[in-house]
């Protein structure tokens, strides 16, 4: 952004403000999935490009898939509920930069042993869910050659309860599944859960095997209690049914859909106007990252009910906190309410309303006396909000 905006509050002319992107990069303290800028991908799949899949199809001795329900005895209905939708979902998310690619193996494969018995319903290891996945690419292994993919998702036929969530596997060097001499490194194993989320299953799953943690809270808290209090139905790494799934501008960025160039960094002491563009739609600013220490910001974006967010409850300014040290689903990533008072609620729909604004409900400022930084919006319109970013002298100094 040029230095060609001003905006006069008393007496004082504020500029816009431009420091090199590099300074808003937090590094990874987690050696797996966390919000650090420097994604391994000695362990992760790249999230710019195509990803090559397979998806497979698998039944079981006690759930055959001619018991399934009428229109579900085939594998095409399973793949056209996942895949055209999640699809479309990664390529208006990443502005064209990511696809998916999936290859239906078009039959249905017998697994050995009763749904039940795989350990779905207890939270499942990571050692059984590598049995389950070498047995299923043993199964497909005269129809696929696994060299030509990067991921395999395993589908189960709708009768099979027992196989009741959707975990990820991603090959971080003890568990491996091996088959025809080349080892899967990435896979997602789909589980009844998918006809709840629907195909945004398929999105949250593929982004861990790009290295994004859980934003959802392990630990539930409120009453009632819950997993949504960090950042409620904002991006599907949190709820993926949630009103406003599209990713953060802070994953956008880590995933290498944002250049350097969105992104506005403060780490100076003053006060800057900021112009963001909704992280929804393509081009412009997207976010102003105000560094904390050496592994922590507070990041600043734009929402609105567009594109992937269609139907976002809620839009304006979101402030949100990120640290790079912190653990996936132990908050690497909260949302700060515009309103002091709905902070700490735990309550995922006060989450879900957190925008600032300048509409009579709304707060225009958030004001953060511990860091000493402040974010006041300034004008909005449909395709901006300005917004005055303030960092005192007392801020931590980095
Ligand atoms: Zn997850």
């Amino acid at each position: 952004m040029a230095d060609s905006s001003v905006l006069m509050e008393g007496a004082v002319l504020y500029h816009d403000h431009r420091e090199d992107a590099n300074l808003g990069k937090l590094p990874g303290r987690v050696g797996w999935t966390d919000l650090g800028q420097f994604t391994n991908h000695g362990i992760f799949q790249p999230s710019v490009g195509t990803i090559q899949a397979v998806m497979i199809f698998v039944d079981f001795p006690n759930a055959p898939v001619s018991e399934a329900p009428k229109n579900y005895q085939h594998t095409r209905p399973y793949y056209e509920w996942l895949v055209p939708g999640g699809r479309q979902w990664f390529i208006d998310a990443s502005f064209g930069r990511m696809d998916v690619h999936v290859t239906p193996i078009n039959r249905w494969y017998r697994m050995s042993k009763v749904d039940d018995t795989y350990g779905f319903q207890r939270g499942i290891s990571s050692d059984q869910h590598t049995n389950y996945i070498q047995e299923a690419v043993l199964l497909a292994a005269a129809d696929v050659d696994y060299s030509k993919y990067d991921v395999v998702y395993i589908v189960p036929c709708k009768n099979a309860s027992g196989i009741t969530f959707s975990p990820t596997h991603i090959d971080g060097g003890r568990n491996k599944v091996a088959v025809n001499g080349r080892v899967v490194t990435h896979a997602v194993t789909f589980g009844q859960d998918m006809w709840r989320w629907g195909y945004k299953v398929m999105n949250h799953e593929t982004l861990h095997i790009c290295g994004l943690p859980d934003l959802y809270a392990f630990e539930e808290k409120g009453n009632p209690s819950n997993s949504h209090y960090f950042v409620g139905g904002w991006d599907v790494m949190g709820l993926i049914s949630g009103h406003a799934p599209d990713p953060f501008a802070w994953h956008k960025w880590k995933l290498g859909w944002l250049d350097d160039d969105q992104v506005d960094v403060v780490t100076k002491p003053g006060a800057f106007i900021h112009h963001l563009s909704p992280i929804e739609s393509s081009g412009g600013t997207k976010m102003v990252v105000i560094p904390l220490s050496e592994t922590s910001a507070f990041v600043i974006e734009s929402r609105r009910p567009l594109g992937n967010d269609n139907y976002a409850t809620d839009s304006g300014v979101l402030v949100y906190h990120v640290d790079s040290s912190v653990r996936t689903g132990r908050g690497p990533l909260y949302v700060v309410h515009g309103n002091p008072e709905l902070r700490d609620t735990y309550d995922p729909d006060d989450v879900n309303t957190a925008c600032l604004g300048l509409n009579e409900n709304k707060f225009a400022t958030f004001d953060d006396p511990t860091s000493g930084v402040s974010v006041t919006v300034i004008s909005q319109s449909e395709v901006e909000d300005v917004v005055l970013v303030k960092r005192s002298d007392q801020a931590v100094s980095l």
